[in-house]
């Protein structure tokens, strides 16, 4: 069991906050992923939770007892870093067994335990290697099980796959989503990586500026974003924003004119919708404007023309061709529209 409660928890070094109020409930077992451009205060909370940075105020709580003052050794967590932080003199298996000594366990238990965890992420043919030996992806499964060997109660992983190249993070992503269902154990991932954070995620926290933007699970973060900075931000492209005037539910910007929008709002607003929910029409669509480029993504083309100055993203067919410049028209429907005040970025 391990229930981890945030209480208004904040971070200063002087009159720098780094970590701002962050006040949420981690239920046992979850699959929490932190998200957010780099300084926006992910890792830092880790190391709260992790004891390696003092809390300045709020509570931290781990099935209800406090554990503000305990020191990190005390704490019932495994944490893997990017740097992955193996012993280069020791062999995989003895740096798999390191922890197991440190915490003074039984040497009877440890070869069934090293040989359990080294199984869960396949190393088991790699045991008498030197880290150096190993390619990156293998020594990134290292450090997976010196944190699975501990059997702790909560996992925190700080960007364990920012070393590995595409398709390896692909891979691995997948063998973390795999193994956190298998051990059942709270996890705290960080990641700057959206696509990371949707695919891993039980629930998403955004975070930009020390602040938490939103919690929710992947699809309400994609769907329903609370402000403009996470439509902003969630999304490959990220949604399209413009700003425009809304009067009488007609939306107007450069080269875009949309009916049908809810009408209880009037005035300057910022207008969001995703490429995916846009698509190209030969007239009477909602956007009216040249060509900015195509990219050819296999299973679609991905368009973009120029409104204004914002450039849009519309997802077209993959047979879709149009030269640079090219006028075209597209169809924006008004119920797949989001309306943020472009005042206070929030979601109308
Ligand atoms: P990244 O993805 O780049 O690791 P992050 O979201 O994890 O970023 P943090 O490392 O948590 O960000 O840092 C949050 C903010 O706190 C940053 O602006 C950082 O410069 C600042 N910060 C971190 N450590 C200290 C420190 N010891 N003293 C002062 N400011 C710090």
């Amino acid at each position: 069991m391990a229930e981890i409660q945030l209480k208004n928890v904040t971070k200063r070094w002087g009159s720098f906050v780094g970590v701002d109020k962050f006040d949420l409930t981690i239920p046992d077992r979850e699959f929490l992923v932190l998200l957010g451009p780099s300084g926006c205060g992910k890792t830092t909370t880790m190391r709260m939770i992790a004891g390696l940075e003092d809390v300045t105020d709020g509570e931290i709580l781990v099935d209800g007892t406090r554990i503000n003052d305990l020191d990190p050794k005390d704490r019932d967590v495994a944490m893997v870093f990017q740097s992955y932080a193996l012993y280069p003199n020791m062999n995989v298996y003895d740096n798999i067994r390191f922890p197991l000594k440190v915490r003074k366990i039984p040497e009877a238990e440890h070869d069934a335990r090293v040989k359990r965890a080294s199984a869960m992420v396949e190393l088991d043919d790699f045991l008498h290697r030197k880290p150096a030996e190993l390619s990156g992806g293998q020594r990134q499964r290292v450090a997976l099980a010196r944190a699975i060997v501990r059997e702790p109660n909560v996992f925190l992983m700080d960007e364990p796959l920012s070393n590995l190249d595409a398709k390896l993070r692909v891979s691995t992503r997948a063998q973390i989503k795999n193994l956190s269902h298998e051990l059942k154990v709270t996890t705290i991932y960080v990641t700057h990586d959206q696509i990371e954070a949707m695919t891993l995620a039980d629930r998403v926290v955004v975070m930009s500026k020390g602040i938490v933007q939103q919690v929710g699970t992947p699809t309400e973060i994609y769907d329903t974003p609370a402000n403009i900075f996470v439509a902003g931000f969630i999304g490959s492209p990220a949604m399209n924003l413009m700003e425009g005037t809304l009067s009488g539910g007609v939306f107007e910007a450069a080269n875009v004119r949309i009916a049908g929008l809810p009408s209880d709002y009037d005035g300057p607003v910022t207008l969001g919708f995703r490429a995916e929910d846009a698509s190209i029409v030969p007239d009477q669509g909602e956007l009216s404007a040249p060509v900015y480029s195509l990219e050819l993504l296999g299973d679609a083309t991905m368009v973009t023309a120029k409104a204004g100055g914002t450039i849009i993203s519309v997802k077209a067919d993959k047979d879709f061709r149009a030269a640079i410049g090219d006028p075209i028209q597209a169809r924006i429907p008004a119920e797949q529209c989001h309306l943020f005040d472009p005042q206070t970025g929030k979601h109308l």
